[in-house]
């Protein structure tokens, strides 16, 4: 709260020494960064400009998890480390351990922006993972939800749903996966259970928020969804402010845009420094004089396009699963028609477009954009009045079986 409303000099001043402290305790600590400053000459002791972070090599999540142990600084911190684990492509999982200090700041960019939203870290709240938990381990899980003043719902039967809504009258806020929120949205309001839930915040994570979710949840729960963006290895990377605007938590990340992809720093990761790293989003930054009616000087980013993620097999050429955002993107920006969609593809040069809405009439729409990107490349096929969501986890906007 102390750097909250520091202007943009004070805070660049002090996001500029704490990636300096970073990179000088990565050169002793770390074996992995001891070959790669060597290698390229880098000396952190003489660095005075964040540009001077581009002459370091981008980072990847593979490297992660092949260089993991050299990775990590060898220092004793004085107690145990956190251990994180996050799922990673193809199975793998990443793990590494987070230092106190590490977690603590982290922790307290997200409780800071739950402050802009007028949220105690004791506020009750509902909490919304697709996870299926098993009967045996309820126990133990609302053991830990009662200490953290938060309920959830198991299933999405009538009868929990009809629970969860009543109880989210006394609550102040909801979180959980972005496409959760909507699917549960939209039950409350076929329930019309919604008269008397008012919350303060509607916070959804790990996945992108569209614009087409909003109105739904506004009628569920009087509140647009907010989002918090961030990956457990990076920790917080922005939070939505009551203006909407997206502002970098610039005391824990350096933010850096290479070919429309962000390249983040955490300048917290003191146990398993995660520098120069390419978490695999397409975003786009705010001009650097963009100043948010709230007032605060954190940089803001305007647009995050989701993971890269898998290639469309077409019958001569691959595209990248962005493409299918950008043909639902251009569809409501030219004619004001929001579409949730899902693509599956099980054969190459094949597609199948699912539509969440029940219009037909909106085919021709589809038909130009998919030409537009696609050409004569890939044969398609849409369906109209589809169920998208498995409610087993993250909603996928493209599902592929092709390699
Ligand atoms: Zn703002």
């Amino acid at each position: 709260m102390e750097t909250d409303h520091w202007d943009s000099g004070r805070l660049n001043q002090y996001q500029l020494q704490q990636c300096k402290e970073l990179l000088i305790f990565a050169s002793k600590h770390s074996p992995y960064y001891q070959e790669v400053f060597a290698n390229i000459g880098f000396r952190p002791e003489d660095f005075d400009s964040l540009d001077q972070l581009k002459q370091i090599p981008i980072l990847e999540k593979k490297t992660l998890i092949t260089e993991n142990s050299k990775i990590h600084t060898k220092f004793d911190f004085g107690g145990k480390l956190q251990e994180c684990s996050t799922s990673g492509t193809s199975g793998s999982v990443l793990r590494f351990g987070r230092n106190e200090e590490w977690d603590s700041k982290n922790r307290a960019a997200q409780l800071r922006g739950y402050a802009w939203h007028g949220i105690k870290p004791w506020s009750k709240n509902g909490y919304l993972w697709g996870y299926n938990i098993e009967k045996g381990k309820r126990t133990k899980v609302k053991l830990i939800d009662f200490v953290l003043n938060r309920f959830r719902i198991f299933t999405y039967e009538e009868s929990e749903i009809r629970s969860f809504a009543k109880k989210l009258k006394h609550a102040k806020f909801l979180e959980g996966y972005s496409s959760m929120i909507y699917e549960v949205a939209k039950r409350v309001n076929e329930l019309d259970l919604g008269k008397d839930i008012k919350l303060l915040m509607v916070k959804g994570t790990s996945e992108k928020i569209y614009e087409s979710y909003q109105s739904e949840v506004i009628k569920a729960f009087g509140k647009r969804m907010i989002s918090e963006y961030g990956a457990a290895e990076t920790g917080i990377i922005a939070f939505e402010c009551p203006h909407g605007q997206m502002h970098i938590n610039t005391e824990g990340v350096v933010v850096e845009v290479e070919d429309g992809e962000i390249v983040v720093t955490n300048i917290l990761s003191y146990s398993f420094p995660i520098i120069r790293y390419r978490l695999g989003d397409g975003i786009t930054l705010a001009p650097a004089d963009y100043q948010c009616l709230c007032g605060r000087q954190h940089p803001v980013i305007t647009d995050v396009q989701g993971r890269i993620g898998k290639l469309i097999q077409g019958r001569s050429g691959t595209y990248p699963s962005l493409t299918l955002y950008y043909i639902f993107k251009n569809i409501d920006q030219n004619h004001g028609i929001e579409l949730n969609y899902q693509a599956h593809q099980t054969e190459k040069g094949k597609l199948l477009f699912k539509i969440e809405q029940e219009d037909e009439g909106h085919k021709a729409l589809i038909d130009v954009e998919v030409v537009k990107y696609f050409g004569y490349d890939i044969e398609y096929q849409i369906v109209f009045g589809q169920t998208l969501h498995t409610m087993n986890g993250k909603l996928k906007d493209f599902v592929t079986t092709v390699d």
